[in-house]
């Protein structure tokens, strides 16, 4: 304890190797926490310590929203022109640095290169779709009539946000593009499961020319870190993805703080249904890379097939050659589509889903084994004859477990796709695009995709309905979240001309 460098040299099974920060990144410095203590980072993969980070308690998110509130007082009415050039040349310095960002990625949270390298595009893309909104956050002026002028200001936020580790790098764009576009501050906490990418990103956001203070980046556990960013007098927002449970303690340590505003992305159980008049190959993509995407880490997972009675065998053919055609294994190796789940902890969860599954009378279709490597990896699962009370149709497993379960009509289809408490995304696939048009108006999402699915673009706002969330990312709306109006009422006196 104590005895960590601030930066460590790190050798990545691929053969990078790298200089890896440690400590907590405030003011533009990587600073040791007052009490010095670290914590281990897992490769779950490998099984074994990459290295040690510092992590932060109460008193150090105090320091770092401290330095938040200084940097607001010039970062807040500083010219949307240095803004759009700070967040241009992260994004190239993200580009530049893809090849070791995707590694890191991979090694820290052992989902599969292919993934990470995806991640870091869109990280990219998104911090550059941000860069063009700087000059594009306005007020407006409001004619009420008579002797007034009343305009309208977007006034930024001292924020803290919180952020998963199923996606560290994309995750960290969605909170810290607003951010930086609005002039806004923040202290932001990474997953104390993956802690590294965000460290390496505070180092490019220095590069970047981004003034000292603006954003600050620590590592920590949820318990005291994260709760302590929730509970903060300070801070006039949180932003929190990861799961639903601990959504709810985050809106209530906001509302029995000082009620700041609350942004939630949480969890969800998303249909994904197939129509009989669907293109079948095409369908059978979007059903894998749905689920077994980022080996079903993903919130907006499509963790529940709905397919129609007249195609329903002929899918589970196809469903289940796709799904032991899946590369499983080392997350470095380019063909490898599923890396490892995150820690033992997820992968236990996730066999635990499994066996509830066999339990309650569901057929394994494929997979419904851990993988036999050494790493926390989990073979892709398909089951059918799902009922709807059972515990794999109903819960969020967050792991590459799909259920499968059939339907007659398109009304059927629908009262399926709702029967759920959450409303994050869902897929319809058909060559009919009335019917999909129709579908969609009744689907209780925050996100439908139509023949398509996990297909996103910073130009598209994402969130969820009921249990999956508040508020939006990405976007226009996104914007509105991080900023509060002020409006001035001027009573003029014009008389005198
Ligand atoms: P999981 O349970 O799958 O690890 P979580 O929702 O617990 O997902 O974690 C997402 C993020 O929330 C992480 O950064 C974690 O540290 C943080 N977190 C967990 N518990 C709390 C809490 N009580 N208060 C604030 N943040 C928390």
């Amino acid at each position: 304890m104590g005895n960590l460098p601030l930066e460590v040299k790190v050798e990545i099974p691929n053969g990078i190797s790298y200089t890896q920060p440690t400590g907590l990144f405030i003011n533009n410095e990587f600073v040791y926490p007052k009490d010095k203590k670290t914590f281990e980072d897992i490769s779950p993969a490998t099984e074994e310590v990459i290295t040690e980070v510092y992590e932060a308690k109460e008193e150090d998110i105090d320091i770092a929203v401290d330095a938040a509130i200084e940097a607001y007082k010039t970062w807040s009415v500083s010219k949307p022109e240095l803004r759009q050039k700070v967040l241009l040349k992260l994004a190239d310095l993200i580009d530049e640095n893809a090849e070791l960002l995707s590694s890191i990625e991979t090694y820290d949270n052992g989902k599969s290169l292919q993934n990470s390298k995806g991640d870091i595009a869109l990280a990219a893309a998104y911090f550059r779709s941000c860069a063009g909104w700087c000059d594009k956050i306005t007020g407006n002026v409001i004619n009420t009539g008579g002797q007034h002028f009343n305009y309208t200001q977007r006034v930024p936020l001292v924020c803290g946000q919180i952020i998963p580790w199923n996606f560290p790098i994309l995750m960290l764009s969605w909170k810290l593009g607003p951010v930086l576009a609005t002039g806004s501050t923040t202290v932001l906490k990474s997953a104390e499961q993956t802690p590294l990418s965000a460290l390496y990103i505070a180092k490019l956001l220095a590069e970047a020319g981004m003034p000292k203070g603006v954003v600050n980046i620590v590592s920590g556990f949820g318990k005291i870190a994260g709760a302590a960013i929730a509970s903060h007098m300070k801070l006039d927002k949180v932003a929190f993805t990861g799961s639903t449970l601990v959504g709810k303690t985050i809106m209530k340590a906001a509302a029995e703080s000082n009620l700041k505003k609350v942004t939630l992305e949480l969890g969800g159980k998303s249909p994904n249904i197939v129509f009989d008049d669907a293109d079948l190959d095409e369908s059978i993509q979007h059903i894998i890379t749905g689920i077994f995407y980022n080996s079903g880490e993903v919130c907006c997972a499509g963790s529940r097939v709905l397919i129609q009675s007249g195609i329903y065998d002929k899918v589970v053919a196809k469903l289940k050659k796709a799904a032991e055609a899946i590369k499983v294994g080392n997350p470095f190796d380019p063909d490898t589509f599923m890396g490892a789940q995150v820690s033992e902890v997820q992968m236990s969860k996730i066999l635990q889903y499994i066996e509830s599954g066999k339990e309650q009378g569901a057929k394994v279709i494929s997979g419904g084994k851990r993988g036999d490597a050494k790493g926390y990896f989990v073979q892709p699962t398909i089951f059918g004859d799902v009922e709807g009370h059972m515990k794999i149709a109903k819960e969020e497993i967050f792991g590459p477990v799909v259920t499968l379960i059939k339907f007659d009509t398109v009304e059927e289809a629908i009262e399926l796709a709702n029967d759920t408490e959450y409303g994050l995304a869902a897929g319809i696939h058909s060559s009919d695009v009335n019917k999909c048009i129709g579908v969609a108006n009744k689907i209780n999402a925050g996100t439908i995709w139509v023949n398509t699915y996990n297909d996103f673009h910073p130009m598209v706002p994402f969130g969820g309905f009921h249990s999956s969330g508040i508020g939006r990312e990405m976007g226009e709306e996104v914007f509105n979240e991080y900023t509060q109006t002020k409006a001035v009422r001027i009573k003029l006196n014009t008389s005198r001309f």
